[in-house]
């Protein structure tokens, strides 16, 4: 079994021009060296992690980059949302002079979306950017917030209002890190699988009817195959719309409902992929509701986002608050409302129009009275 574990590996291909990247999926950070060893990193590699990860991965990862010939310093930050604020970027921009870091040199981010997000926009900023590697090391950052280049910082405004496109150099995952991932965070993570089968990959989500309990189980082989098909789902839209400038907006399925949901209970209540399985079970309402989305449609999704533990219904969601946030958001961002939709499992589309009362609707379906 251990040999097994060890061989197993898959890699997908960001193209993006002189910007592609890999993302490599391993067992665990024995081959993290070989994978580094021809990037030309620099001299140095300054580690960003947390308190829940380092005392677990730091050590392997520090070796593996010392083996390639770099020299390693780092930070390790409190765990939390509250991290990713200008306060936190600002010292660690301090921290990054004081190693002597310099243009040619590298960031690596291990963690989880905080610090990949936190990482990532200093990594885009200092020096006016330095490369950067990403370890993710919970299941929503393997296949989600590691890909795409995205990074940024939240202000007391709003979630990620300030931020950056930087495009990591590699994304290397360690499927072993996830046995230590709190069971509320993976679940967490499991929404974010689920959405990228449902806008992107009808077979993902026949592989997650069937194999859940094994992959609940974090056992590695369905559980590798879910994350594999994940991740292609997002690269397969952010190498066709690097900037978000039109179908990259289908990964906001969910989200957009979700966001509010978030904002509205103060980012205290919900972990982000709750809030994204309660936005994805509103925008299945929604659909249905416009005429695009099939119930059974629908109905499959919650099935499975219940199946996997995830909110679809809960109690005291404040309504009238959500449609505000719905609103101010778009409007900070000088955009129109869009939902993204289910015509079927594994498409989506884009609708603009949406009657108000039926968005009213949608979020009294997931509130429970
Ligand atoms: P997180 O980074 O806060 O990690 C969740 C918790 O798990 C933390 O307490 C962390 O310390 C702990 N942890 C991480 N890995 C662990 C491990 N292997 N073992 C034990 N504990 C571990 O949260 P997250 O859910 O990974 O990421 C959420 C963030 O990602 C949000 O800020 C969100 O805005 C961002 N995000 C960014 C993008 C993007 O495109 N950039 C996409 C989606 C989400």
């Amino acid at each position: 079994m251990a040999g097994e574990r060890a061989r197993f590996e898959d890699r997908i291909l960001v193209p993006l021009g002189e910007r592609s990247y890999e993302i490599v999926l391993a067992e665990n950070f024995v081959r993290l060296r070989h994978e580094l060893a021809p990037l030309g990193l620099g001299r140095r590699a300054f580690v960003l992690t947390d308190r829940h990860v380092a005392p677990h991965y730091l050590l392997p990862v520090a070796r593996a980059l010392r083996a390639t010939g770099l020299q390693v310093t780092g930070a390790i930050l409190p765990s939390g949302e509250r991290e990713k604020s200008l306060a936190r970027y600002r010292q660690l921009l301090g921290l990054l002079l004081a190693a002597g870091l310099g243009r040619a040199d590298t960031l690596v981010a291990l963690g989880g979306g905080v610090v990949g997000d936190l990482g990532g926009f200093a990594a885009a900023t200092y020096l006016r950017g330095i490369a950067l590697v990403q370890l993710p090391t919970t299941l929503l950052a393997m296949v989600d917030a590691s890909i795409g280049g995205k990074v940024g910082v939240n202000v007391t405004e709003g979630k990620n209002l300030v931020g950056a496109f930087h495009q990591p150099r590699l994304v290397y995952a360690a499927l072993a890190t996830l046995d230590t991932l709190p069971s509320r965070e993976f679940r967490s993570g499991l929404a974010e699988v689920v959405k990228a089968g449902m806008i992107g990959d009808r077979r993902l989500i026949r592989h997650l009817e069937i194999e859940l309990d094994p992959i609940l189980r974090r056992e590695r082989k369905p559980l590798a195959m879910a994350i594999a098909r994940a991740v292609r789902v997002k690269v397969a839209v952010v190498s066709a719309d690097e900037r978000e400038a039109g179908r990259r907006m289908i990964l906001n399925y969910g989200h957009t409902i979700g966001h509010a949901i978030e904002a509205a209970t103060g980012y205290r209540r919900f972990r982000h992929g709750e809030a994204v399985a309660l936005g994805m079970a509103a925008a299945a309402h929604l659909g249905t509701a416009a005429g695009i989305t099939p119930r059974e449609v629908g109905e499959r999704q919650n099935r499975l986002l219940e199946r996997a533990g995830l909110p679809i219904r809960v109690r005291a969601l404040p309504g009238a608050r959500i449609m505000g946030n719905l609103r101010y958001d778009k409007k900070i961002r000088n955009e129109k409302l869009r939902f993204i939709l289910t015509p079927e499992v594994g498409s989506a589309s884009v609708r603009e129009q949406l009657w108000n009362e039926h968005l009213r609707h949608a979020i009294d379906s997931i509130t429970m009275s």
